[in-house]
Parts: structure tokens; C-alpha cells; sequence
């Protein structure tokens, strides 16, 4: 039996991202998808312009596939009264499909000498003589020095090492998030007309007061429109009237067509109370939102998963120089992560829960102060760590509050 070694479970961006850095150190390396590419999933498809900075390949790669630069975003309180609109002159974010991008980290990982089997979806995860192995269809095993779970929230080797791990099996139903998600072929020149040569972006906080927000982002030919809250909070409603309820909005502000209506949103679960305990084991390592490494505030993850992606590489790749797969090898994968953005999630939890229970001022505040607006974009984009301006932000709310709502200036 060939013994790679790393067997990854899933190739979305954790996974492509992870084998694509394995076969350039010279690792023998195989992902398991259980889907064959060109394959779509449930995404609001905005990069973080730091995934541009820190994989340049993505930058030249994009230019390739159907994509826009996002230069300015507006977001909307409950009562659409106050709105921000942040226009920084630079970009806010790069929207891309998932169907095009996914595809494009896989070939990116295959032309770099990974190999991806498609149509393999994994069953679990078999403990033998050799270590683990991930079984596939006929039960047949494809054995690994490490094996990585990278198939997102419902990951066969993240349940099997939480079992081991002592941690619950099962995501705690309050820690996740249902988001669903839809993609409207419209013509290019509606998006010039009505998202302008800035491609601005929507989102509108707590539709309907739920826990969470809506978004409306151009694509180059496309308009993805999405809805997400807390699975706790979703399953209350009716997903399918509140989206086409956000699709009228849309509609009275021109920015959707008339002729677009709701057809068969997608949904998915992600988590968002950020990372799990462990995250490693003998042997093995999860990646991505199989971890929980998703922003509380934003909903988005795939830049934590091409990162997780690339730490593991790493870490696997001295494992295998010392041909050492044991815990204490592995755990400084999770020591490089947290210190990356361990105590941002943590950070981004609490300012979730601040968001939401007072969307109403922060936009208010925001749309006011540049400053407060700068910050909090930066809880969404990233581009400062959440931990580093934790105070600055709550200053900043403070003060607002003093001067917007105690001497009421206007
Ligand atoms: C509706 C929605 C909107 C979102 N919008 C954004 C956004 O705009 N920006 C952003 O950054 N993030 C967004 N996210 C989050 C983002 O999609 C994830 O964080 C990201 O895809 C995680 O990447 P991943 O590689 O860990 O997992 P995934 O992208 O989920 O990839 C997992 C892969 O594993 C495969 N797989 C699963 N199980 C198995 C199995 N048993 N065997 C073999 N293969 C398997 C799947 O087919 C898939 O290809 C959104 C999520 C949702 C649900």
C-alpha cells in the first residue's frame, strides 16, 4: 500500500491550500474530495484583501477567473435610518465565485504535484498498524504519516479527534451560524449601473432582528445575496420569506433587477464561536472551519483556512524531516495559529455579541465618527489584529456615546 505522507479530507480552500505547500516542500501528498471540480458551495465569495497580500499567487490567479475589486461598502442599522458608507479609496475586498476560485486553488496544488482524487468521499477515519487512514468508497484505505481534516463543518477526522480528544463530538447547536446563499446571473451593465465602478458591496445588520446580516456583493456577471444569524435563531423564522423579503428591499433600492426573484437559496452550517480546544493530535491536524476558524464578526473564513493550510504544511513538513508524527510534534501547528489569531476570535466573539445587541448606535456612531468606522472595519477585514484594538474601539464607542447621545451633537 503507498503510505503519503499526508492524506487530506476535502479540498476547499484549507485543504487545496495545504497540499498545494506539502508538494512544493517536497511531500508526497493525496486530498480526498468527495466532489469533482468545477464544484460550487454556499458562499458569499469575498476575499480579505490580506489573503492577496499573503498568497500573491492569488493575486495573478484571480486575473484568470470572473472577479471584481470592491472599493467601497455600505451598511445598514435595522431601521434603515443610519448607514455607513466607507469609502477608503482602496480595496475593501475581492469577490470571487467559489465555483472558478476553489477550482483554481486545486489546480494550483495539482500543477505544484499534489494529487486530487475526486469523487472520494471519506467514510472515516481507520486506526491500524501504520497509524490512520482514511477509508473511501469500497473500503478502501488510503494511509497517511498524517492525516488532515479539511472537509469543513461535518469533517470525518475532526469528529474522530474530538472523540479522542475528549472534546463533544457534535458543534454545540448555540455555537453555529445557518447561512444561505444564492447567485443571480445578471448582466454586466447592470452591475456598472448600479454597483458603480466601485463595486460597492451591502450589507444590512440584524434583517428581521436577527442575530446577523445580509449581504448583497457583485461578482463580475453575477449578484451573490445571502442571509445568516445563529442556527438558534434561523430555524425560528421562515428562511425562504425572509430572503425574498430582502430581496424586495433590494428591488424598491434598485439593486436587483425586477425580474429577479428568490429560486433555490443554499444553505450551510459554519461555525461561529470561534475555534475548537484541540486542533491536533498523534497523527493528525484539522484545518479550516473543520477547526471553527471562521470570524465571529463576519462570517467569513477562507482566509483562516488558506493560513490553517499553509501552518500545517509546515509543521508536517518538519515532522516528516524528524519522522516524528507524535502530539508534541504536531501541537506547534496550533501554537503558530493561536498566536496568528487564537485571541482575535476570542476578541471577535465579544465584539459579535456588542454588534448585534447594539447595532442601532454602532452604525449611528460609525456613520459619524471616521475613526470608529476605521476600527470597526478592521474587525471585519482584518487588516489589524482584534486583540491590538480591543480598547481603542471601546474607547471610541464611549466617547460617541458622550457626544452623540448624552450632548447630542448632530
Ligand atoms: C453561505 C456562506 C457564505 C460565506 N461567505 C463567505 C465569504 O464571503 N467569505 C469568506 O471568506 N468565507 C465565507 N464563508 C465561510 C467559508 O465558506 C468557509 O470558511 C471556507 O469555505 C472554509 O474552507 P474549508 O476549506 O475549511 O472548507 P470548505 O470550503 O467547506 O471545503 C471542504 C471541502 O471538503 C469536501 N468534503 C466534505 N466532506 C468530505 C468528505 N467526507 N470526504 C471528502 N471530501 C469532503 C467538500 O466537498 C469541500 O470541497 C461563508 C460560508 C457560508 C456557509
Amino acid at each position: 500500500m503507498v503510505k503519503y505522507d499526508a492524506v487530506i479530507c476535502g479540498a476547499g480552500p484549507s485543504g487545496a491550500t495545504c497540499a498545494k505547500y506539502m508538494a512544493e516542500a517536497g511531500l508526497k501528498v493525496v486530498v480526498l474530495e468527495k466532489n469533482s471540480f468545477p464544484r460550487d458551495k454556499p458562499c458569499g465569495g469575498a476575499l480579505r484583501p490580506s489573503i492577496i497580500e499573503k498568497f500573491d499567487y492569488v493575486k495573478n490567479g484571480i486575473k484568470k477567473i470572473p472577479h471584481n475589486v470592491c472599493f467601497r461598502a455600505k451598511m445598514y442599522s435595522p431601521s434603515p435610518e443610519n448607514h455607513v458608507d466607507y469609502n477608503p479609496k482602496k480595496v475593501v475586498m475581492y469577490n470571487i465565485q467559489r465555483k472558478h476560485f476553489d477550482e483554481l486553488l486545486v489546480n494550483l496544488a495539482k500543477d505544484a504535484g499534489a494529487e486530487i482524487r475526486e469523487n472520494a468521499e471519506v467514510k472515516k477515519v481507520v486506526k491500524n498498524n501504520g497509524g490512520y487512514a482514511l477509508q473511501i468508497k469500497n473500503k478502501k484505505e488510503v494511509q497517511g504519516k498524517v492525516i488532515i481534516g479539511a472537509g469543513g463543518m461535518h469533517d470525518p477526522v475532526a469528529k474522530y479527534l474530538r472523540k479522542k480528544e475528549g472534546q463533544p463530538e457534535k458543534w454545540p447547536k448555540s455555537d453555529i451560524g445557518l447561512v444561505v446563499m444564492e447567485e443571480y446571473e445578471v448582466t454586466m451593465d447592470f452591475i456598472e449601473d448600479r454597483y458603480g465602478k466601485e463595486r460597492t458591496s451591502y450589507f444590512h445588520l440584524k434583517p428581521n432582528n436577527l442575530f446577523g446580516y445580509a449581504w448583497t456583493f457583485a461578482k463580475q456577471n453575477a449578484l451573490n445575496i445571502g442571509y445568516g444569524a445563529f442556527w438558534n435563531e434561523m430555524k425560528k423564522v421562515n428562511i425562504k420569506d425572509q430572503f425574498s423579503k430582502y430581496i424586495a428591499l433590494l428591488r424598491k433600492e434598485g439593486l436587483v433587477p425586477e425580474y429577479l426573484h428568490l429560486k433555490n437559496p443554499k444553505g450551510a452550517l459554519i461555525p461561529l464561536r470561534g475555534a475548537i480546544k484541540t486542533t491536533y493530535s498523534d497523527g493528525m491536524l484539522l484545518l479550516g472551519d473543520a477547526a471553527g476558524f471562521v470570524s465571529p464578526v463576519g462570517g467569513d473564513g477562507i482566509y483562516y483556512a488558506m493560513c490553517s493550510g499553509k501552518m500545517a504544511a509546515e509543521v508536517v513538513k518538519e515532522a516528516v524531516e524528524r519522522d516524528d508524527f507524535g502530539k508534541k510534534t504536531l501541537s506547534r501547528y496550533q501554537e503558530n495559529w493561536y498566536r496568528e489569531w487564537g485571541k482575535d476570535l476570542q476578541v471577535l466573539c465579544y465584539f459579535a455579541d456588542k454588534i448585534f445587541a447594539r447595532t442601532e448606535r454602532v452604525i449611528k456612531y460609525a456613520s459619524k465618527d471616521m475613526k470608529l468606522q476605521e476600527l470597526a472595519v478592521s474587525l471585519y477585514n482584518g487588516d489589524r489584529r482584534a486583540s491590538d484594538i480591543k480598547w481603542k474601539i471601546l474607547k471610541r464607542y464611549a466617547r460617541d456615546f458622550l457626544v452623540y447621545d448624552v450632548f447630542k451633537k448632530k
